[in-house]
C-alpha cells in the first residue's frame, strides 16, 4: 500500500490535492457503512455496539463487525502510527454505527439530515479553519457572518438595529438572552454592572418566566447565571403545551407583589415535543408591561420563517428583544449552526470584550472589526459559511419548500396514527412533530409498553422514534414522538413507520 501522507495539510495551493484522495476514501467508507448498516440505526445491544468500536480502536483485525475481515488496527492511539487504513475502516465503522437521519425510520429527534450542498461548504471551512475571534484569522468569513446575520435578522422581522453570532445551537443561544437580560434588567435594578462585580447583596431576587414545556437549558442558564435554577418561574400550560398567558400574567403579578423582579420572560416558539409555540404577542405585552426582558426560544421553530404556510404562526417574534434559532434543525446544517440576535445592538454591551492579542483598539479604529465581543467563545468555526451557500443555493423559497414538506408529512404521520384502533394521537402537528403512543389492552400498562417498543425497535436497528413525557406528575405520561424532518421521505415511509411502531407495540405486549 503506498504510504498516507499524514502529516499533509489542508490548506495552501497544494491542500487541495492532498485532501483529494483521503475525501474519496471518506465518500466511498461513507457509502460503505451505510449499505453494511442497512437501516436507521444498528441493530444490537448497547453493549454489543461499545464492545464492537472498542474492539476495532484496540485490537488488531478486531472490528470484523463492521470492518472488513482481515483489516488490521495497530494501536491507533498509543501505538507508533503508521496504520494507512484508519481514515477509510473508521468512518466505515462510524458510518455504520450511526443512527442516521436520512433514513425514512430515523425520525425520533430533531436531529436532520444535512443537506450535501451544506456538508460540502463545511468541508471548504474545516480545510481553511478561520477562526471567527479575529479578524486576522478569518478576514471574508468575519465579513460574511455579519452579512448573514443581517438576513437572519431581517428574516425575523427586526429593524437594522439587531446584531447577532453564530453560536452551538440553542442551549448557547439561550444562556446568551438570559446573559444579557440579567446584566441590562437585574443591573439597571440593582445599579451595577453585575458581570463585573457578581450579583450585590440586597439586590431583588431576578425571576425568570417560561413554561412547563420550556427547554431544561433554559433552567441551566438560570444556574450558570449564579440566579438559581430555582429563578425559573414555571408557568403551566395547555393540552398542545402551549403556556397559558393567563397564568403568565398572573405569575408576574404575584412576582411584583413578592418585592421581587420579573427578569425576563422566554416565550418557546416551537417546543421540542410538540412544536408548540407560545402567545408570543400576549408575551411580549406582558413582558413589556412589567419592564422584563423577552427572550424566544425558536431554536424549532424558527425554521417556520421559512415557509409562506408557516409563518404567520410566529407573529411577534420580532418584538422579542432576543432570539435563539437553529439552522442544524428545521435548515438541514450539519451541527453546529445555532444563531443568537437581539432586536438592539447596544443591548449586547456587557458582552463586550477587548483582548490585546484580539482586538486592539487601533485596530479596530482602523476598520479591522472583530466579532470577539459578540460571542461567549473564543475560537470559533465560521458556521455561517454554510448557511450562506445554502441560502444562496436553495433560497428561502428552496428551504420553505422543505418545511412545507416535513409539516405535510407530519399530518400524514398523524392521520394515519388516528385511523389506527391500536394507536392515540396526543394532537394534531403544529410544526413537523407530533406525540403518540400505543395503548395496551391494560391500560395500566401503557406507560412500560411504550419506553419498550422503543428500545426493541432500536435494537432490532428497525426505527429510531423518540420518547417523552407529558408535563405533569403520575402515570400514563410517557408518550412517543415522531419528529419529521427529511423531505424526501414519502407519506407512504411515514406510514409504514407508525404500522410498525404499531406492531412493535403488539410484540411488546405480547411479553408482559
Ligand atoms: C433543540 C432545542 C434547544 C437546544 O438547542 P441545542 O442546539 O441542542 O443546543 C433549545 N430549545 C429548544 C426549543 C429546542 O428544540
Amino acid at each position: 500500500m503506498t504510504a498516507v501522507v499524514a502529516p499533509a495539510l489542508s490548506g495552501g495551493v497544494s491542500g487541495a490535492a492532498a485532501l483529494g484522495p483521503m475525501v474519496r476514501t471518506v465518500l466511498e467508507a461513507l457509502a460503505e457503512g451505510a449499505a453494511r448498516r442497512g437501516g436507521p440505526i444498528p441493530a444490537g445491544t448497547p453493549q454489543e455496539l461499545f464492545a464492537r468500536v472498542a474492539r476495532a480502536l484496540t485490537e488488531p483485525g478486531g472490528d470484523r463487525a463492521f470492518g472488513r475481515p482481515g483489516d488490521e488496527l495497530a494501536h491507533a492511539f498509543a501505538g507508533p502510527g503508521g496504520d494507512d487504513d484508519a481514515l477509510r475502516r473508521l468512518t466505515t465503522l462510524v458510518a455504520a454505527g450511526s443512527a442516521d437521519p436520512a433514513d425514512p425510520a430515523c425520525a425520533a429527534h430533531l436531529h436532520c439530515p444535512p443537506l450535501a450542498v451544506a456538508v460540502a461548504a463545511d468541508l471548504a471551512v474545516s480545510a481553511l479553519n478561520p477562526s471567527q475571534d479575529s479578524w486576522d484569522q478569518a478576514p471574508a468569513t468575519t465579513a460574511l457572518e455579519t452579512l448573514v446575520l443581517g438576513e437572519l435578522a431581517e428574516l425575523v422581522g427586526y429593524p437594522s438595529t439587531a446584531a447577532g453570532v453564530l453560536t452551538s445551537g440553542g442551549t448557547e443561544s439561550n444562556l446568551m438572552g438570559l446573559m444579557l437580560a440579567r446584566d441590562r434588567v437585574l443591573g439597571r435594578a440593582s445599579g451595577c454592572r453585575i458581570e463585573r462585580s457578581g450579583l450585590p447583596a440586597g439586590a431583588p431576587r431576578a425571576r425568570i418566566f417560561a413554561s412547563a414545556a420550556a427547554h431544561f437549558s433554559v433552567r441551566r442558564a438560570a444556574a450558570l447565571l449564579g440566579l438559581g435554577e430555582d429563578a425559573v418561574v414555571t408557568i403551566p400550560v395547555d393540552r398542545d403545551l402551549r403556556m397559558n398567558q393567563d397564568e403568565l400574567a398572573a405569575a408576574l403579578r404575584e412576582c411584583v407583589r413578592r418585592g421581587e423582579l420579573p427578569m425576563a420572560v422566554v416565550a418557546t416558539a416551537g417546543t421540542t415535543d410538540t412544536g408548540a409555540i407560545d402567545p408570543l404577542n400576549a408575551c411580549a405585552d406582558l413582558a413589556a408591561e412589567h419592564g422584563a426582558w423577552m427572550h424566544v426560544d425558536a431554536a424549532y421553530g424558527g425554521g417556520a420563517l421559512l415557509s409562506d404556510r408557516l409563518a404567520p404562526l410566529l407573529a411577534g417574534l420580532e418584538r422579542a428583544d432576543s432570539v435563539s434559532l437553529d439552522w442544524h434543525k428545521l435548515g438541514w446544517q450539519p451541527v453546529a449552526a445555532g444563531v443568537f440576535l437581539v432586536r438592539r445592538a447596544e443591548t449586547y454591551a456587557s458582552l463586550a470584550r477587548r483582548a490585546a492579542y484580539l482586538n486592539p483598539a487601533d485596530d479596530e479604529d482602523a476598520g479591522y472589526s472583530s466579532l470577539l465581543g459578540l460571542s461567549l467563545r473564543t475560537t470559533r468555526r465560521p458556521d455561517a459559511f454554510k448557511i450562506a451557500v445554502t441560502l444562496a443555493t436553495l433560497g428561502r423559497d428552496g428551504l420553505g419548500r422543505l418545511v412545507d414538506t416535513c409539516h405535510d408529512l407530519a399530518h400524514a404521520g398523524a392521520a394515519a396514527v388516528r385511523t389506527h384502533p391500536r394507536l392515540e394521537l396526543h394532537a394534531d402537528p403544529v410544526l413537523t412533530a407530533f406525540l403518540f403512543r400505543y395503548l395496551p389492552a391494560d391500560p395500566a400498562l401503557a406507560d412500560r409498553v411504550n419506553a419498550g417498543l422503543r428500545r426493541r425497535l432500536l435494537r432490532e436497528g428497525r426505527a429510531v422514534v423518540g420518547r417523552t413525557e407529558l408535563p405533569g406528575e403520575g402515570p400514563g405520561r410517557v408518550r412517543l414522538k415522531l419528529t419529521l424532518l427529511n423531505p424526501h421521505v414519502t407519506a407512504t415511509e411515514v406510514e409504514r413507520l407508525v404500522h410498525l411502531v404499531a406492531a412493535a407495540g403488539e410484540a411488546e405486549e405480547e411479553t408482559l
